[in-house]
């Protein structure tokens, strides 16, 4: 992983380094509650998109945040599954978008990932999981490289065919 900091380009970054700073300051996240339950009347896309707006605490945010959701077409929801797609997410920003993957882990936990490109073959592919605004700082500052990244990074069927980064 490249070791270069990046400058926050809009106002999500910029309170995820503060988030993360003041993470590892004080040893303690902020308390965000538990996630938005799945109510019948929901459609499942509009919840996956409550939970990511609940973790990245993006209401206190006090600031609009336009999240476009949708099936991903690559990646399955659960690990080895077939016949569920994941959900993508991205919140488009002027210069960049942050785009996210949402599948449930091992836990069968929500959980999501930021998608980035891969080191060795470019596609884009889940780089590192991002479950609160904190660990968003983290990826931005590049506090978090000794962690090795997402556990869907070396899974995820959107590398290239022969990219030595996926799994076997
Ligand atoms: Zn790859």
């Amino acid at each position: 992983m490249p070791s270069t900091t990046r400058t926050p380009s809009n106002f999500i970054e910029a309170a995820a380094i503060r988030a993360a700073m003041k993470r590892a300051r004080t040893g303690q996240a902020s308390r965000i509650g538990p996630d938005p339950a799945l109510h019948g009347h929901d459609a499942e896309l509009q919840w996956v998109e409550a939970v990511l707006r609940h973790r990245l605490s993006l209401n206190p945010l006090g600031r609009p945040v336009s999240i476009r959701t949708k099936d991903d077409d690559t990646h399955p929801l659960v690990a080895d599954g077939q016949h569920f797609p994941a959900v993508a997410l991205s919140i488009p920003f002027a210069d960049r978008t942050l785009n996210f993957l949402a599948t449930y882990d091992d836990d069968r936990r929500l959980t999501f990932d930021l998608i980035g490109p891969c080191d060795r073959c470019g596609k884009p592919v889940p780089i590192e999981e991002i479950n609160s605004l904190e660990d968003l700082g983290d990826h931005l500052l590049q506090t978090r490289d000794g962690l090795g990244g997402s556990p869907r990074l070396r899974t995820s069927p959107a590398h290239a065919d022969d990219c030595l980064a996926r799994g076997n």
